[in-house]
C-alpha cells in the first residue's frame, strides 16, 4: 500500500501522541497545494499557531443537516442568479446525512409503538424529507440514511467510519467532521473526528480547509481495574466528572495507560462524552482491541488493512508519546453512579443519591388505583441515546436486570413512561437472539424507535395524570441513559434529570422515584410480599461477558446490508431537477436570506443589549429545539400560516422565519429605548426598524451544549453584530464567526457585574481586526458611564476573513463566483 509515511519525516514522531500523528500525515498528503506549507508541519510539532485541516468525509443529522442542505440549496440558487454554474455548489468529499433527531415518543409501551411513532414521524416531516431526498439525489457525494435505522454516532462507530481510506492504492486515516458536538464518540475507535457547526462543514465539504489551532494535548492516564459492579456508564461519569473539574476545555485528549481493561465499545462510550467534559477530542490510539473491532463489525479484510497501515505508519500505539499535560483517573476507584440532576459533570455516588434528593410536596395520584407520591417521582425513564446503546455490556445488563425482575414478578410503576429506543438495530437482533427483549417489553420497555428520541428532548408527553400532578407543582424527574441533563432538554416539565446506566434505568422505572437508598431500600416487594433489593437483580459481569459474546460479525453485516434504503424512504416524494424547488406555503422549509445578511463594517456605535444574560448560557437556551409555545413569537407566525401542529424547534430549522423568532424564546428582554418587556425577536424586531445596532452580554461558557448552528444563525438575523462574554464555548464561538458576529472576551471579567444592560455601548477599534486584538467598549447610561477592555476572540487570519464577508457561506460563495 502506499502512504504518505511520517517515517521519513525529520521530526521525532515517535514522541508525538497518536492523534497528532493523524493531523501530521493530513499536512503531508496536502503540502504545497497553495494553502498548506512546511510552517504547518512545523506548527504541529512546536503546538503553536493554526493548520488548515481537510476531513475525509463528513457527517450530519437531520436537526443540523436540514439547515445546511437549506443553505446548499439557495447557494445554488445565488450562484445560478449571479451567473455562475450551481453544479459547482457540490460536496467534494462524502457526506453522510442520518436521520435521527426527528422521531418523537408519542407512543409506549406496546409492539405497535415503533410503527405508530414512525408513522407519525414520517407524517410531521414529509417536507424536510422531501428535500434531504432531493439533495441525495442533487449532490454529488451525499447519502442519506433513513429514518428508523438508528442514531448517528452508533451508525458510524458500528458502520460509515473507514478507519483507514483506500483509494487507488492509497491508505490514509478516516478524519470526520460532523454537524454534532457528540461526534468525537468515533475517537473510541481510533479515527480523528470532532464537532463543528454546520456553516463550518458546509465550507468543509465544499472544499475550503478547516483551520484550527493546534491543540494541547493532555494524555489521559488510565489505571488500574474497573470492580465487577460498575459499568461503562459509571466509568464515563466518573472520567466527565475529573476532567471537567481539571479544565480541558478545546484541548485534544488522548487515552493510555490500561486501556486493555476497556473494550472498543466502552472506549467509544466514554469517547461519546468528550463534549461534556469540554475537550474536542478523546482519542483512543489504534490497538490490537481496535483492530478486534473492526474485524467483528467491518470484516477481517478490513481489520487486515487498518492493522497493516496503522503499524506501517506509526499509528498503532505502542511507544508512549510525550503529552503537553497528563491526567490520572483510577478505574479501580470508580463506583455506581448517576449525574444529575441538571448537568453531566455532576457525579452522585449512588450511595449518596437519597441524600442529595430532598422531597417537599406529597400528591394523590390515581393511575391503575390511587398512589400517594412526592417530590422526586420518576417521571420517564429512557434507556435510550447513542452514549450507552451502543454499548452491549450496557444493553445486556439492562435486559438480564429485566429478565431478573419480571421472574421476581415485579412491575414498573404505573406512573413512569418506559421508552426504548436503541442507536441501531443491532440491537435489537442481538437481544431477540438471546431471547432477552420479551423481559425488557414485559417491563414496558418495547422499542419505541430507532432515534435519538427522548435524548434530544423528543420525550413525548407523560403520562397524563402525572403532567397533572406537575402542574399543582410536583417535581418530577427522569432517568435516561444519556448524555446530557440540562433543565428540561428531556422533557418541557421535568427540570431534574439524572444519567444513568441503561440497567439502572430499568431499576428506577420499576423503584418509580429518584431519592431511593438502593442499599438500604428495597426496589420494590414481589407478589408474595417479600422485599427485592437492586443487589438481587443486578446481573454480575460474568453473566453479562459471557452473553456479550454472542454479538457476532454476522449481525453488523445482515443489518448493515441495507442502509441507505427503507421501503419509508420510498413513500417521500422529491423533485429532481439541480435547483430545489422552494414551496412559499411550506412551514417548514425557507429560502434563507443569509446572503442579504450586512457585514461587519467598522466600529459599532450607539449599540444597545438585545438580551443579557447570566453564566452557562447554553445553546438550547439560544435557539431552544423543544416544542413551540402556541403563544410564542413562533407559535403566533405558524398559527397565522394555518398550522395547526406546530411541532418543535429542531424539526423547523429549514425555516429561517420559525428560528429567528425562537432565537432566545424561553427568555424575555427590555427593549431599552422605552422600557417595555417583550420577547427578544420583538425587541430585535423594533431594533431594526429603528436602525439601531444589538449585542448580546453574557457570562461565562457562553454557547455551552452542542454545535447547534441557529444558536448563532437566529442571532445573525436578529440583527446581533457582537456578543461580550467571559468565556465562550469552543464550538459556538466559531459558530458565530461563521455566522458574522465578531465574539469579544472581557478583559477583565469583573467588569460584567458593573452593567445591567440598560447602557448604550460604542465599541472602538474594530477597522483592522486581527486574532487577540484588544479593543475598547464605551457603555453610557444617565449618570454612569463604563469604559472596559474586550480581547477578540477570532482565532486566525481566516476567522477574520469571514468576519469581514459576513460569515463563512458569503466568504465561500465569493471563491466561488470568482
Ligand atoms: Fe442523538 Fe442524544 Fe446521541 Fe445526540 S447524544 S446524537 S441527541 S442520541
Amino acid at each position: 500500500i502506499k502512504f504518505y509515511s511520517l517515517n521519513k519525516l525529520d521530526y521525532d514522531v515517535h514522541s508525538l501522541p497518536y492523534s497528532l500523528r493523524i493531523l501530521v500525515e493530513n499536512v503531508l498528503r496536502h503540502l504545497n497545494n497553495g494553502i498548506v506549507t512546511e510552517e504547518h508541519l512545523a506548527n504541529i510539532f512546536e503546538r503553536k499557531g493554526e493548520i488548515p485541516f481537510y476531513p475525509a468525509r463528513i457527517i450530519m443529522q437531520d436537526y443540523t443537516g436540514v439547515p445546511a442542505v437549506v443553505d446548499l440549496a439557495a447557494m445554488r440558487d445565488y450562484v445560478a442568479e449571479k451567473g455562475g454554474d450551481p453544479s459547482k455548489v457540490n460536496p467534494e468529499i462524502p457526506v453522510e446525512l442520518v436521520i435521527d433527531h426527528s422521531l418523537i415518543v408519542l407512543y409506549h409501551g406496546t409492539k405497535y409503538s415503533l410503527e405508530e411513532n414512525m408513522k407519525a414521524e414520517l407524517n410531521a416531516n414529509k417536507e424536510r424529507y422531501s428535500l434531504l431526498k432531493w439533495a441525495s439525489k442533487a449532490f454529488k457525494n451525499f447519502r442519506v440514511v433513513p429514518p428508523g435505522k438508528g442514531i448517528i454516532h452508533q451508525i458510524n462507530v458500528e458502520h460509515l467510519a473507514r478507519i483507514v481510506f483506500y483509494e487507488n492504492g492509497l491508505a490514509y486515516p478516516d478524519t470526520v467532521l460532523g454537524t454534532d458536538s457528540h461526534t468525537p464518540m468515533v475517537n473510541g475507535i481510533g479515527v480523528l473526528g470532532w464537532g463543528v457547526g454546520g456553516i463550518e462543514a458546509e465550507a468543509a465539504l465544499l472544499g475550503q480547509p478547516y483551520y484550527m489551532r493546534v491543540p494541547e494535548v493532555v494524555g489521559v492516564v488510565l489505571e488500574g481495574e474497573p470492580s465487577p459492579e460498575v459499568t461503562p456508564t459509571d466509568i464515563v461519569l466518573t472520567i466527565t466528572e475529573k476532567l471537567r473539574k481539571k479544565g480541558v476545555v478545546g484541548k485534544f485528549l488522548e487515552y493510555t495507560g490500561n486501556l486493555e481493561a476497556l473494550s472498543a465499545f466502552d472506549r467509544a462510550v466514554i469517547a461519546n462524552m468528550t463534549p461534556e467534559n469540554g475537550a474536542t477530542v478523546g482519542y483512543f490510539p489504534i490497538d490490537g482491541e481496535t483492530i478486534r473491532f473492526i474485524e467483528l463489525t467491518r470484516g477481517k479484510k478490513k481489520a487486515k488493512l487498518v492493522e497493516k497501515y496503522a503499524k506501517l505508519n506509526l499509528m498503532f500505539r505502542e511507544e508512549e508519546p510525550k503529552y503537553d499535560d497528563v491526567v490520572k483517573i483510577d478505574l479501580s476507584k470508580v463506583e455506581p453512579s448517576v449525574a444529575g440532576p441538571t448537568h453531566p459533570e455532576d457525579r452522585i455516588p449512588l450511595k449518596k443519591l437519597k441524600e442529595s434528593f430532598k422531597p417537599k410536596k406529597k400528591v394523590k395520584i390515581v393511575l391503575e388505583g390511587e398512589h400517594e407520591v412526592e417530590d422526586g417521582i420518576v417521571a420517564l425513564a429512557a434507556i435510550a441515546s447513542c452514549t450507552n446503546t451502543s454499548n452491549p455490556f450496557n444493553i445486556l445488563a439492562a435486559a438480564l436486570l429485566a429478565k431478573k425482575a419480571v421472574e421476581r414478578g415485579l412491575k414498573v410503576k404505573p406512573w413512569v413512561k418506559t421508552s426504548f429506543t436503541p442507536g441501531s438495530r443491532v440491537v435489537v437482533k442481538y437481544l431477540e437472539n438471546l431471547g432477552l427483549m420479551s423481559y425488557l417489553e414485559a417491563l414496558g420497555f418495547h422499542v419505541n424507535g430507532f432515534a435519538c428520541a427522548s435524548c434530544i428532548g423528543n420525550s413525548g408527553p407523560l403520562k397524563r395524570e402525572v403532567e397533572e400532578a406537575i402542574g399543582e407543582g410536583l417535581v418530577a424527574t427522569a432517568v435516561i441513559s444519556g448524555n446530557r441533563n440540562f433543565r428540561r432538554r428531556v422533557n418541557p416539565l421535568i427540570e431534574h434529570t439524572y444519567l444513568a446506566s441503561p440497567p439502572l434505568v430499568v431499576a428506577f422505572a420499576i423503584a418509580g422515584r429518584i431519592n431511593i437508598d438502593f442499599e438500604r431500600e428495597p426496589l420494590a416487594y414481589d407478589p408474595n410480599g417479600k422485599p427485592v433489593y437492586l443487589r438481587d437483580i443486578m446481573p454480575t459481569r460474568e453473566e453479562i461477558k459471557g452473553l456479550e459474546k454472542i454479538v457476532g460479525e454476522e449481525m453488523f453485516k445482515e443489518i448493515y446490508s441495507n442502509l441507505f434504503e427503507s421501503p419509508y424512504w420510498d413513500m417521500i416524494k422529491a423533485n429532481e431537477g439541480e435547483l430545489f424547488e422552494w414551496d412559499d406555503k411550506s412551514s417548514y422549509i425557507r429560502k434563507p436570506p443569509f446572503f442579504e445578511l450586512e457585514p461587519l463594517k467598522g466600529d459599532i456605535k450607539g449599540a444597545r443589549v438585545l438580551v443579557f444574560l447570566g453564566d452557562r448560557i447554553s445553546t438550547d437556551d439560544i435557539s431552544p429545539a423543544g416544542k413551540i409555545d402556541p403563544e410564542s413569537p413562533a407559535g403566533k407566525y405558524l398559527r397565522e400560516l394555518g398550522v395547526d401542529n406546530l411541532h418543535t424547534y429542531g424539526a423547523r430549522r429549514g425555516n429561517h422565519e420559525v428560528m429567528m423568532r425562537g432565537t432566545f424564546a424561553r427568555f424575555k428582554t427590555i427593549y431599552w429605548p422605552t422600557g417595555e418587556e417583550m420577547s427578544v425577536y420583538d425587541a430585535a424586531m423594533r431594533y431594526k426598524q429603528e436602525g439601531i445596532p444589538v449585542i448580546i452580554i453574557a457570562g461565562k461558557q457562553y454557547g455551552v451544549g452542542s454545535s447547534r448552528d441557529w444558536a448563532a444563525k437566529g442571532p445573525a438575523l436578529l440583527g446581533v453584530k457582537a456578543v461580550i462574554a467571559e468565556s465562550f464555548e469552543r464550538i459556538h464561538r466559531s459558530n458565530l464567526v461563521g455566522m458574522g458576529i465578531l465574539p469579544l472576551q472581557f478583559k477583565d471579567p469583573s467588569v460584567r457585574k458593573e452593567l445591567d444592560g440598560s447602557e448604550v455601548y460604542d465599541i472602538i477599534g474594530l477597522d483592522d481586526l486581527y486574532p487577540g486584538k484588544t479593543v475598547k467598549v464605551i457603555a453610557r447610561k444617565p449618570g454612569k458611564t463604563v469604559e472596559f477592555e474586550a480581547i477578540v476572540r477570532l482565532e486566525t487570519p481566516i476567522e477574520v476573513e469571514y468576519i469581514r464577508h459576513g460569515g463563512i457561506l458569503k466568504y465561500a460563495v465569493s471563491r466561488l463566483l470568482s
